[in-house]
């Protein structure tokens, strides 16, 4: 039998997506040590409880929102650049332009913005993504990673670098990737689509992947013409050097323009090779379809649907703030929200988009100790709603945050005042 002295602390009443009723979550050193009803309170009377108490009220936890795919080291910089820009090429210009004089201090000062929205919003999980090349040099890079240390307390913040203006037509960039991925550098992306030769470009990009044993995480395609894509050789180059499991491409809109023989296939190709899809609607919404003067293609990938293929999905921020996206909060959950209201999710869909930005990112980053589960890390979210399958629809405020036991942000309840009281 489970004692309460066995606990420095203890969830109370807390609904699991696992579980019909509330249960009991009880933490020690900082991990999950029991999940059960009325965990302890089967002692005998006299018996000291030590743990500390928070109950939830029947509440929903979650482990946290897992955001596989955002740019901390681009972030806010409207209020620096003309934004009504509309396309990917006009976005990239823009950036390139203003990438050159960003200083350690300032990538720092605006990543720590948007990561700060994205703790309160729940987000216990992240990988950005670092652009690494002559223009920016390490600058980056550095800040990043303080970033990543100053606020491992309440996140953890995982780096994958990445040649955004190209590699092999882009001197320079392959030596500062190679020093990223020496100094910490955890996964590493590529941008195929920017180089003068695609394919060398992703022959590179897994070469460095494997020599340095890590994932792969790209930018594929950015546009809605199905009649070329890299998607092929992406799987070839997966199956040849058996990456299966350890590649995710990012975007990836032309197959939001494919007829539904095609995309069977496509479907099947991904599924096979192990190949994972990130949807990033707040850019792909944005930045797709722009030159249809009516009716406009939205460029969004249905993810829910591709899950239920077979293919592992997440849906992420991507862009917060810039000329890619002058958007953005960092909230995972509006945006599931938003991607389950474009992509014409049904209620029975509602659990799939839930778990497209919590339990799929977190395979698709591998993180094997991800869930509220005896053993992991006591991370925990609390949204203020007593009914899972709905907290994609009513987006609950976050009530509460905790990272391995220990809280890192509350929410107040608003109040309404009324009349006459
Ligand atoms: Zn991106």
């Amino acid at each position: 039998m489970t004692t309460e002295t066995a606990f420095d602390l203890i969830f109370r009443n807390a609904l699991l997506r696992s579980s019909a009723a509330p249960v009991d979550v009880g933490v020690k050193g900082g991990r999950i040590a029991a999940i059960e009803p009325r965990l302890g309170q089967r002692l005998a009377p006299g018996l000291a409880c030590e743990a500390v108490e928070v109950d939830l009220g029947g509440r929903l936890a979650l482990p946290g929102f897992v955001d596989t795919h955002i740019h901390l080291d681009k972030a806010c910089l409207l209020g620096r650049c003309r934004h009504d820009h509309g396309s990917v090429s006009e976005a990239i210009r823009a950036v390139a332009g203003m990438k050159k004089d960003f200083t350690v201090e300032d990538v720092y000062a605006r990543g720590a913005r948007v990561l700060e929205r994205a703790i309160v919003h729940g987000t216990t999980r992240m990988r950005t993504h670092v652009e690494i090349d002559p223009r920016i040099g390490l600058r980056g890079f550095e800040a990043v990673k303080a970033l990543k240390r100053d606020h491992a307390w309440a996140i953890d913040l995982s780096l994958c670098v990445f040649p955004q203006e190209g590699l092999t037509n882009d001197p320079g960039a392959e030596e500062l990737l190679i020093q990223a991925l020496r100094d910490g550098g955890e996964a590493i992306g590529g941008c195929p689509y920017m180089d003068t030769d695609p394919n060398a470009h992703l022959e590179r990009i897994f070469d460095l992947a494997q020599e340095f044993d890590v994932d792969v995480d790209l930018h594929l395609d950015f546009d809605l013409d199905p009649s070329w894509w890299h998607l092929d050789e992406v799987c070839r180059q997966t199956e040849r050097r058996n990456y299966h499991g350890r590649v995710a491409i990012g975007h990836a809109t032309k197959l939001s323009a494919l007829p539904p023989e095609r995309l069977r296939a496509a479907t099947a190709q991904l599924a096979n090779a192990g190949v994972a899809v990130t949807v990033l609607p707040a850019t792909d919404l944005y930045l797709m379809g722009r030159e249809a003067t009516y009716n406009a293609p939205r460029g969004l990938t249905l993810a829910h649907k591709l899950a239920g293929d077979g293919v592992l999905c997440s849906v992420a921020t991507n862009n917060v703030l810039n000329p890619f996206t002058p958007f953005g909060d960092a909230s995972l959950l509006r945006m599931a929200n938003f991607y389950a209201n474009v992509a014409h999710a049904s209620v029975s869909d509602f659990d799939t988009c839930l778990d497209l930005v919590t339990e799929l990112p977190a395979r698709l980053m591998r993180l094997e100790d991800y869930g509220i589960k005896v053993g992991n890390p006591a991370d925990l979210v609390v949204l203020d709603t007593q009914d899972s399958r709905f907290a994609i629809a009513e987006l609950p405020d976050i009530a509460m945050g905790f990272k391995a036991g220990r809280q890192t942000f509350e929410r107040q309840r608003p109040a309404l005042f009324r009349p006459g009281r």
